[in-house]
């Protein structure tokens, strides 16, 4: 994630990655208690452009909001560090990970009323690789939305989805699917789920799922494209009757789903609508294609 001459803001300042340390006092390390975000950089014609920075940064407000942690910079602001993070690291296809945390030694369970803020990038190629993934209904549930407010990007959280994604990989399987508390399909631990049935697309309704962007963009896509999409809940058995299924995430994009336990999906990824949208996505983000709905919002310094 970092070298010797990486930077890194953190702050205020740009400073090397190797100096952005936090100390084990902090409110942050002992109870999960900080929000993040995932965002992606891609080459464009028209030079380095941050895909849905406008989106992104929002969403980190809402999560800050949501946790009680004060955050002092503008979404304009946040997305113009993020250009310069970028350009000290000379990096164009990079993954931007900021990061909203207590580093105040303070051990209370009290919302903390300063916060930091870290702004680091790196290189990251598809987080779940390019082959089609082999998934496995999880025996962990997401977390109960009544417990935590779980469209948020809360670091805590991503507890829920270390212990489901090795499981599942302890039993051999690529990715973990995980149920809400009613056993109906929420998402993957780091990525939304779809499903393709009779040229139709579904996807579990918000409730007990991160709202994804890369969801948001992929549903734009589609009715773009004339798909009809549902976003409603379904059982992991209703699966037997979808021909195909593919996950979205920014980290992931949009990857090809091969089977969830053993309901193998019988179309051929590229000729799925997974695929059709796999390719709009790389289009848009790298700025190939435009879409009426889907931008580029914040623009380089
Ligand atoms: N669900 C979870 C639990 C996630 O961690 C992510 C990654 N942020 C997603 C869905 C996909 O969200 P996005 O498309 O905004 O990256």
């Amino acid at each position: 994630y970092y070298s010797s001459n990486t930077v890194a803001f953190l702050d205020g300042e740009f400073v090397p990655a190797e100096q952005a340390t936090c100390g084990v006092y902090a409110q942050s390390l002992h109870y999960g208690y900080a929000v993040f975000e995932g965002i992606r950089a891609y080459g464009t014609p028209a030079g380095t452009r941050i895909f849905k920075a406008e989106e992104h940064y929002q969403r980190l407000q809402y999560s800050c909001r949501c946790v009680g942690l004060p955050l002092e910079y503008s979404v304009e602001e946040l997305t113009r560090i993020s250009y310069e993070v970028l350009e000290r690291n000379h990096l164009t296809d990079a993954y931007i990970r900021p990061l909203v945390y207590a580093a105040t030694p303070n051990m209370s369970l009290k919302a903390a009323n300063r916060s930091n803020l870290l702004i680091a990038v790196w290189e990251w190629g598809k987080y779940l690789g390019d082959q089609l993934l082999r998934l496995t209904v999880s025996p962990y549930e997401r977390p109960n939305p009544k417990a935590v407010p779980i469209e948020a990007k809360v670091a805590g959280h991503y507890v829920n989805s270390i212990i489901a994604s090795t499981e599942a990989k302890q039993r051999g399987y690529d990715e973990a699917l995980l149920l809400d508390l009613h056993g109906y399909v929420a998402e993957g631990p780091g990525a939304n789920f779809f499903f393709e049935r009779n040229g139709e697309l579904y996807t579990a309704p918000q409730g007990s799922i991160l709202r994804g962007i890369t969801r948001n963009t992929v549903l734009d896509l589609a009715r773009e494209a004339g798909i009809p999409v549902h976003e409603q809940l379904f059982r992991p058995e209703e699966l037997r009757t979808a021909s195909a299924a593919f996950m979205t995430g920014t980290a992931a994009e949009v990857i090809g789903v091969a089977s969830v336990d053993d309901i193998v999906f019988e179309k051929p990824f590229q000729h799925s609508i997974g695929g059709m949208l796999a390719s709009h996505y790389q289009a848009l983000v790298t700025g190939q294609a435009v879409s009426r709905s889907a931008s580029f919002a914040g623009q380089p310094r």
